[in-house]
């Protein structure tokens, strides 16, 4: 396994943001007014700073977005959890995990590398990450196992332990397949080695970046540069113990995207534009754009996505992460759907909040977004009955009320019978 060249260290908290010859480039077009010079000056910029095994991932997931098939990214076990109050034994989480792992789920993010004093609740992370990393965890699929790197020193920690377990995890769960057919053992259940990606996350208004991460947007992005650089250096071992060819994967977070809690809803979609270009040039290979507040509507989302594709976006680069305060979730949903994005986040039970938006409810439930999809034609790949089976439990065990409809609704419909 390759480690970064030098010892990753806290960047000094002075702003001393200067962009990338990408995002002159882009800001040149765009004064000129030439919209189509900046999306092909992204494009050409984002093929030169692709990694080969990068590009093909990308139109694998391109073919999927061309056909029915949206990717689920299960968020309960960090964003739903990450705000509880009590704090939630470590058997608990882990026994989260790994029936959510038995659902159909691809990918789960599971943790976040943040100061404990922070975010308590994630003070387990490393304890997840370990977890993960050497219990062969059953799945019909192979996952991909999410962790927030917020910054160089998040990214240590994660990348020690990557380090001590090199040879247990993949950079993609494409491998895993191809590794489990490899195998040999394909009259067996497959035993996939799990992926392990990263993330970081930015935010769309510069009140709530100082909130949530101490600094302004240009030095929190001056910041994820170096977690991303330091994070495309890491390389899982392969079969025959050479480092992979392949990096791990990296997802940006862009939060507040359609509202935030400080600054109303009208947040810029063309700084959400600008901040996603940004973070794609720096190496990520997917940007989330979370409407963490709940503020998000369809006219406006529909908005967002023609600002973030007109400066270049691809839909297979993006993410859609909404929260359902306002009822508003699955409507976006469909907006994003038109769009052609084909990667949604959720939440098992409906998990979750945001500490600056008191009274919010949580994450678009799971559940609901499995339906929804299913009705729409479209394939989760998600087992309908076990996630509402899940979304009972995990709330029950924390002591928060199901806000799944459909899952209550599952429950209710299956103790008719
Ligand atoms: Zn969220």
């Amino acid at each position: 396994m390759r480690l970064p060249l030098r010892p990753v260290s806290r960047l000094s908290a002075c702003c001393c943001y200067r962009p990338a010859a990408f995002s002159r480039q882009f800001a040149t077009a765009q004064s000129t007014g030439d919209a189509a010079a900046a999306a092909a000056a992204s494009q050409q910029q984002k093929q030169k700073s692709q990694h080969p095994q990068t590009q093909q991932a990308q139109q694998r997931t391109q073919a999927a977005a061309s056909d029915s098939r949206v990717h689920i990214v299960e968020v309960g076990p960090r964003d739903g959890l990450q705000n509880e109050k009590t704090a939630i034994p470590l058997a608990t989480k882990i026994e989260l995990i790994e029936r959510l792992a038995k659902t159909g789920l691809g990918t789960i993010e599971v943790g976040s590398f943040v100061a404990p004093k922070w975010v308590p609740q994630m003070a387990s992370s490393d304890e997840i990450m370990e977890h993960v990393l050497q219990h062969k965890i059953s799945s019909p699929v192979p996952i991909s196992y999410a962790f927030l790197v917020p910054n160089s020193r998040g990214l240590a920690n994660a990348t020690a332990i990557l380090q001590q377990h090199a040879d247990a995890y993949v950079a993609e769960v494409q491998q895993a397949r191809e590794l489990a057919e490899s195998s040999g053992e394909s009259s067996q259940a497959p035993v996939f080695k799990p992926a392990v990606e990263l993330a970081v996350f930015a935010a769309a208004t510069e009140t709530f970046s100082q909130k949530n991460l101490n600094c302004d947007i240009a030095t929190s992005l001056e910041r994820f540069r170096e977690v991303i650089s330091a994070a495309k250096k890491i390389f899982p071992a392969s079969v025959d113990g050479q480092p992979s060819p392949t990096p791990l994967r990296v997802r940006a977070y862009i939060s507040v995207v359609l509202g935030c809690p400080f600054e109303g809803r009208n947040v810029d979609p063309k700084r959400v534009a600008q901040i996603a270009t940004d973070l794609l040039e720096m190496g990520a290979d997917e940007i989330a754009l979370g409407d963490t507040t709940g503020m998000g509507t369809a006219p406006r989302t529909k908005e967002l996505l023609r600002s973030v594709t007109a400066a270049g976006v691809r839909h297979e680069d993006v993410a859609l992460h909404f929260h359902d305060t306002y009822g508003q979730a699955l409507v976006n949903t469909a907006v994003g759907l038109e769009h052609g994005i084909r990667t949604y986040d959720s939440s098992v039970g409906g998990l979750g909040g945001c500490p600056y938006s008191p009274g919010a409810t949580g994450n678009v439930a799971t559940e609901n977004m499995v339906y929804f999809l299913e009705s729409l034609g479209m394939k989760t790949g998600v087992d309908l009955d076990a996630v509402a089976d899940i979304g009972s439990w995990i709330t029950g065990e924390i002591g928060k009320a199901n806000d799944s409809s459909v899952g209550k609704a599952v429950l209710g419909s299956r103790s008719r019978l």
